[in-house]
């Protein structure tokens, strides 16, 4: 494998930016991918985030862009991202490696004015960065012509599965040149994907980075029972958080968007440093919990899986799974936030009544049991089978069922949370799909008292005086039983 960037043939601009980035190695991804990109080969690259996919096609993209120039609203290159912060880093990632070019990047995502994207485009747009339902609406207006587009990148592909793009994704492949060159990422090849390479690809190159579905040494993993009821769970966390001595950050993903902002809120309220990131938060606020996480400003991020895919967020000590989750791979995903880069972390997982089978399906998947600990985080014994706790009642599901509302894309589509595969939903229970979430009040922090430094380690803040306590309240419910959703509902609608 290439030791260093120069072998690749990658433009001197290009190779210069990378160096100012502090990259000396390309990653495994990188190696393979950008000799191919710069032949004009199409490639499917199975690589997961963090492998550094995205350099692995932005570099070549950038070296391949510096021929030729973009014409009045028909964009040369067009990256299509599931989530508008994946989009939003592709676009960082433009301009921390495109910095020794006069590029013009146009980024199309819900949430933001189309105004100043909207000159970009006029003017001539060498890279759109979109997600795919406002790309289509953009596309309809008649503000783009793909007719010129050279290069299609599709980032993600599972995820744009299981969000429900990919009929999007087909229709803008239509409407894209023949003679184009595509290159599609995926960290999983489900069979409809599969489908889709096969048919929108010329003669693919494909890549393949790490094991699937491998988690890393360097986690330590642990197990720890809990009932099903709420209040129960989030003071096992609040306890389990308190134990850790080591924890510096930590990401608690819920598998719920209502569940997301409850339990932030919670958290707040008993003196945590917490926020939420979830999709039905407005872009600024989303962006605002992000970069105070990374700035070290919020120890504890409260996340759905949606929100945190694909985020690029370094060093986190400790990854809380408040519910299993019900997708094996998420699991993976999930936990992969800590132990990156050689990094020691530790991932938690809160085990319900009825979570035996998920969790025999992660065991399974991740070829290893995940060890027992208490509510006090001390190791017990290896995980029980599903037998021992699948016929307990969870006293989550009569919830879950009431509160099963529309799924699918929501105003800003992009964030919608997955109305996953169709089959896998069908096969699974009421109780594990998502539910509807009324807005989220705006964040509130507590009086700001000094925490004694020991709590300060671990994300606490004073509690402060409140006049009813959250964590006793019933959730939302949902709009309605699991009624199928009209496709015109389904579509995004128009912000402007
Ligand atoms: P990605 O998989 O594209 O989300 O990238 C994951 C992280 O790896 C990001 O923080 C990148 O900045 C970083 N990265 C990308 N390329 C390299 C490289 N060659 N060496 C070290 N880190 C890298």
């Amino acid at each position: 494998m290439t030791s260093d960037f120069s072998g690749l043939g990658l433009s001197d601009k290009v190779t210069e930016a990378v160096a100012a980035a502090g990259y000396t190695k390309p990653t495994e991804i990188q190696a393979q991918a950008i000799p191919h990109v710069l032949q004009k080969r199409d490639i499917i690259g199975i690589a997961q985030t963090g492998t550094g996919k995205t350099a692995s096609f932005v570099l070549p993209m950038l070296t391949l862009l510096e021929s030729g120039r973009a014409r009045a609203r028909m964009p040369r290159t067009l990256i299509l991202e599931p989530t508008r912060e994946l989009a939003a880093q592709v676009h960082e990632n433009f301009e921390k490696y495109g910095k020794n070019h006069k590029l013009s990047v146009a980024l199309l995502i819900g949430g933001v004015s189309f105004e100043d994207q909207n000159r970009v485009l006029d003017r001539g747009a060498d890279v759109l960065i979109a997600t795919p339902g406002r790309m289509l609406d953009q596309f309809e207006r008649g503000r783009i012509l793909l007719t010129g587009v050279d290069i299609l990148v599709i980032d993600e592909a599972d995820r744009m599965l299981d969000m429900g793009f990919i009929p999007d994704i087909e229709r803008i492949c239509g409407l894209l040149p023949a003679r184009r060159q595509t290159l599609f990422f995926s960290a999983t090849m489900p069979p409809e994907i599969q489908k889709l390479t096969s048919r929108f690809l010329r003669d693919p190159v494909r890549l393949e980075v790490a094991r699937q579905n491998s988690t890393a040494e360097t986690i330590e993993q642990r197990l720890v029972k809990v009932s099903g009821k709420p209040d129960e769970k989030r003071e096992t966390l609040r306890r389990l958080i308190r134990a850790e001595s080591g924890l510096t950050n930590a990401i608690i993903f819920c598998n719920r968007k209502r569940d997301v902002a409850t339990l932030a809120r919670s958290l707040e309220r008993h003196g945590f440093s917490a926020g939420a990131l979830h999709g039905d938060m407005d872009q600024k606020s989303r962006m605002e919990t992000l970069d105070a996480f990374k700035a070290d400003r919020l120890t504890l991020l409260v996340a759905s899986d949606v929100a945190a895919r694909g985020l690029d967020i370094p060093a986190v000590s400790h990854v809380f799974n408040f519910d299993a989750p019900t997708h094996a791979e998420d699991y993976v995903h999930r936990i992969g936030r800590t132990g990156r880069a050689g990094r020691s972390g530790v991932s938690i997982t809160l085990m319900g009544p009825s979570d035996g089978k998920y969790i025999d399906a992660i065991q399974k998947l991740i070829q290893r049991d995940i060890p027992l600990a208490d509510a006090g985080g001390e190791a017990q014994a290896p995980a029980p089978s599903r037998g021992e706790d699948g016929s307990e009642e969870n006293a989550l599901a009569p919830r879950g069922r009431r509160g099963r509302a529309r799924r699918g894309r929501t105003s800003d589509n992009e964030t919608a949370e997955p109305p996953a595969r169709r089959a896998a939903s069908e096969a699974r229970p009421e109780a594990e799909k998502p539910a509807a979430e009324p807005r989220r009040r705006p964040a509130e922090r507590p009086a700001a008292a000094a925490p004694a430094p020991e709590k300060e380690r671990r994300g606490e803040r004073p509690r402060r005086a409140r006049s009813q306590d959250i964590d006793d309240a019933d959730g939302p419910v949902g709009f309605g039983p699991d009624s199928p959703v009209p496709a015109f509902l389904l579509r995004s609608s128009r912000i402007n």
